[in-house]
């Protein structure tokens, strides 16, 4: 196979995402028996909030049937934005890959209809245990942000994806949320707990919470049947919509293919398909057929709802199919009893649900946009505003301007299946922040984002950055409605493109790699970038240094840049003669200003693109080692940026496929075999091994990285037998024991001690080996807290005239992350076989 695994699914995404529908910010009108089923929504007064840790955890099938089905206000609350996972689609990871799955869950929620609520809590890696979880988290802050969305919400029934019970049985985060799930269940009652929430909120006791349990979670289906079912509740959600013309589960299914960042894309099936609930806490329901069974659901549970109820049941009696317009007095009236409601809860809700009903009967389309996708600070932007009636209704529309938007006519009548165009400008405020996500403005720790504005907490992004404020007047009533502004455009192969506006800095400046390595003493060229966002006259650029280290030169002047406008500089950076590391940044100074920002896109198909604005700032990094192997051979696994590493640390690397390695590699000082290796290429590794036997044999140096203990047996590692197990240590931090401290591969050529181990990235590694051949010599030891020592993560062996080294730490992340030490692991690795030439021959010497 030529492509590798990855190449192909993305090749097979990128196809399915251009072909697919576009985002959410394309403008849908309901369909007549679509707004008979909101109307019938209108009745219901009940809410379900859906808990669990990531994006993709949720049970969308549940949670479209809670929305659908039940016509019940749900919400799902992941923890996490899922910055943790993988990316199938593109090169974003950590906190750009949570910009893109809050995007995907809120695409997922547009289909299936519930809303989207997060907590600060950061997706930063694998944990066993919730309590290495709760570690990193701050449990307590968490919990706040839960007990918020609780108190805003007012779920009648809060349902756990997982189970609270059983620590250790899966993801630590998964068990955490269903934990802290059962806490904030009473915490959100409780007054003296966040008290200061309460000056804006009331407490909330969710009457009941249950876990979404399923056989899986009994190890098997047969020990599921058995199991005592008392607390169980079925549920049907094979439900079919006629008004939509789709099942629940196809519904389901659409809103799941929106994880196409995780590769997730779903079938949808049809027929009855039943889920479990179980009972935990709070009053028992009183008819196991209905989950909200007990609850009061209906306009009685709010003061003045029995009328509501009355009129709303006229509505639904009298809806004309073929004309809905016909519903608007009644509905008018039904507002007005609204309107004088005590209750601020369910007035605020169902006013808007109303509204939107009312809006959508009329066939309103209200567009604003700018035929550009980036403005700064101080421009004056032109908008088109499109105002369009597609029913038999006459009514007005009017602009309300403001400072910042002034608008050519204010009052617009709309006659039957009319459409106005108005045009209006947009002053962007002088001093005005470039967009980004609100979350990601400050510094946040390993496990939680961090942001002052606790009002914000919950919401999935940044509200538009401008909006138009109009009111509709229909028969005597004022609708409040605010367009946001977009950037629309016509794609000749997309066709319609609606995205975000955003505001950028008036010019953006950007070094081109995060991370550099300085293997020696030589000066290295960093190219830095700078975009003009708007004309600029003239200006100059500087990359500025850490302590002892130099560039030149000291500045670049530029002049004249059109906006749009880039241009690469080239600066040469010096390192110290010592070891070292640091920041270097970017600053553009134009007059007074400085600029030290850069912008970083994110364009999909299937999510409106995304913008972050952050800081100027790349690590360059000299770990002062001495490297011996001058040429590698890189075999690649399942994907990563090793190879790159040893490159940069002076070696001359040779990458293949695993069934493209050439018959002689007695020329390569060491082979290294990349991440998943004989996991992705199992075959092509098998047929390998005769001629990495023999390279090692006769003297060479062969490194394999971590493969996971799945279908692994242990002769797939080559002559010495190596049996994998899913042991892991996940704490960075761990403490690492130099079992062998004499070992050459921890005395040459560079001195390994435990300060090497310092500054280590998101784990130590992975699926180490638990039993090993004995011509292998365990190296280091290190475990988890309240684990015992596993010895596993390096081991070497000396076989024929040369070395094996198998290795599950984490290379693949320390050394693109710029950890020193690793990149002296690394070098005296590769070096093992290497004769130390400065002996001889002091010229030779290649100290760097
Ligand atoms: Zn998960």
């Amino acid at each position: 196979m030529k492509n590798n695994f990855f190449t192909s699914i993305i090749a097979l995404l990128v196809f399915s995402t251009a072909v697919a529908q576009e985002n959410r910010l394309a403008q849908k009108q309901p369909n007549t028996a679509e707004i008979y089923h909101h109307i019938e929504k209108l009745g219901f007064l009940g809410t379900a909030l859906y808990v669990a840790a990531h994006p993709d955890d949720e049970n969308t099938r549940l949670i479209s049937w809670l929305a659908n089905d039940k016509m019940a206000r749900t919400g799902y609350l992941s923890l996490t934005r899922g910055d943790g996972g993988q990316n199938l689609i593109g090169p974003q990871l950590r906190e750009q890959l949570g910009m893109i799955r809050t995007q995907e869950l809120l695409e997922a929620r547009y289909i299936d209809g519930g809303q989207q609520f997060f907590t600060r809590a950061n997706d930063f890696g694998y944990s066993k245990h919730p309590d290495e979880t709760l570690e990193i988290w701050n449990e307590q802050e968490v919990m706040e942000d839960m007990v918020r969305i609780i108190r805003e919400f007012q779920p009648d029934v809060i349902i756990n994806r997982f189970d609270h019970r059983t620590p250790g049985s899966t993801h630590g985060h998964h068990t955490a949320s269903a934990m802290l799930s059962m806490k904030v269940f009473e915490y959100a009652a409780d007054k003296t707990m966040y008290a200061y929430q309460l000056k804006e909120l009331d407490t909330w006791q969710a009457p009941r919470v249950y876990f979404n349990t399923s056989w899986w979670f009994y190890g098997s289906e047969e020990a599921f049947d058995k199991s005592d079912k008392t607390n169980l509740l079925e549920i049907d959600a094979g439900t079919y919509y006629p008004y939509k013309g789709l099942s629940n589960s196809e519904i389901a299914a659409l809103s799941r293919s929106q994880h196409k960042s995780q590769g997730f894309g779903s079938s949808g099936s049809r027929g009855s398909q039943t889920e479990y609930l179980e009972y935990l806490k709070g009053s028992f329901p009183t008819d196991k057929s209905d989950l909200f069974s007990g609850i009061n659901t209906t306009w009685t549970r709010v003061k003045g709802g029995s009328r509501i109820q009355t009129l709303l049941n006229a509505v639904i009696a009298s809806y004309n199919f073929k004309n809905p317009t016909a519903s608007i007095p009644a509905l008018l009236e039904l507002r007005n009893n609204l309107e004088n409601l005590k209750d601020k809860h369910w007035k605020k809700i169902k006013l808007e649900e109303l509204d939107q009903i009312l809006l959508d009967i009329c066939g309103v389309y209200l567009e604003a946009s700018v035929n550009t996708s980036t403005a700064t600070a101080g421009e004056s932007i032109s908008v088109a505003i499109e105002l369009t009636n597609r029913s038999n209704e006459t009514f007005q529309i009017s602009l309300l301007p403001n400072q910042i938007l002034q608008t050519e006519e204010n009052k617009i009548p709309l006659n039957k299946n009319d459409s106005k165009s108005v045009k209006a400008s947009l002053q962007i405020p002088a001093i005005y922040e470039a967009s980004t996500p609100y979350y990601l403005k400050e510094e946040g720790s390993l496990g939680m984002y961090q942001f002052k504005d606790r009002k914000l907490t919950g919401q999935p992004e940044t509200a538009p950055d401008f909006v138009v404020r109009t009111m509709m007047e229909i028969q005597g009533t004022q609708l409040y409605r605010e367009i946001p502004i977009i950037h629309k455009h016509t794609d000749p192969v997309r066709g319609e493109v609606n995205e975000p506006f955003y505001i950028v800095p008036e010019v953006a400046v950007s070094i081109q790699n995060p991370v550099y390595i300085f293997s020696g003493d030589d000066a290295q060229p960093i190219q830095v970038t700078i975009k003009a966002n708007k004309k600029m006259p003239q200006g100059n650029l500087e990359l500025l240094p850490p302590d002892g280290w130099h560039i030149t030169p000291q500045d670049f002047g530029f002049e004249n840049l059109e906006k749009g406008e880039e241009k690469t500089y080239t600066f040469q950076v010096q390192p110290p003669k010592k070891a070292s590391r640091g920041v270097i940044s970017g600053l553009v100074k134009i007059g007074l200003q400085t600029f030290n920002q850069e912008v970083i896109k994110i364009n999909y198909d299937h999510i409106p693109d995304q913008q972050l604005v952050r800081n100027s700032a790349s690590q360059v990094v000299k770990p002062g080692l001495i490297n011996r192997a001058n040429t590698v051979a890189y075999i690649n696994g399942a994907g990563d940026d090793v190879a790159q590493a040893i490159e940069a640390i002076g070696s001359k690397v040779f990458k293949f496929e695993p069934n493209e390695v050439p018959d002689d590699l007695s020329k390569y000082d060491a082979v290294v075999v990349g991440i998943r290796a004989f996991n992705v290429s199992e075959n092509d590794m098998d047929a390998l091994q005769p001629r990495l036997d023999s390279y090692v044999n006769n003297g060479g140096t062969l490194l394999m990285q971590y493969n996971t203990s799945r279908r692994i047996s242990p002769d797939a590692l080559g002559p010495l037998p190596i049996t994998l197990s899913r042991k892991r240590v996940t704490d960075e931090n761990a403490t690492v024991t130099i079992l062998e401290p004499q070992h050459k591969i921890m005395t040459a050529p560079n001195a390994i001690t435990s300060t090497d181990f310092t500054g280590w990235v998101q784990e130590r590694g992975l699926y180490f080996p638990e039993q090993w051949d004995a011509a292998f010599t365990p190296i280091l030891g290190m475990n988890d807290k309240e684990e015992e020592m596993t010895k596993g993560s390096l081991l070497v062996a000396e076989y024929g005239a040369g070395h094996i080294i198998y290795t599950g730490l984490s290379l693949f992340r320390e050394l693109p992350a710029g950890v020193s030490g690793a990149y002296k692991l690394l070098a005296n690795i590769i070096s093992i076989g290497v004769e130390d030439q400065s002996i001889e021959n002091e010229d030779g010497k290649r100290k760097l």
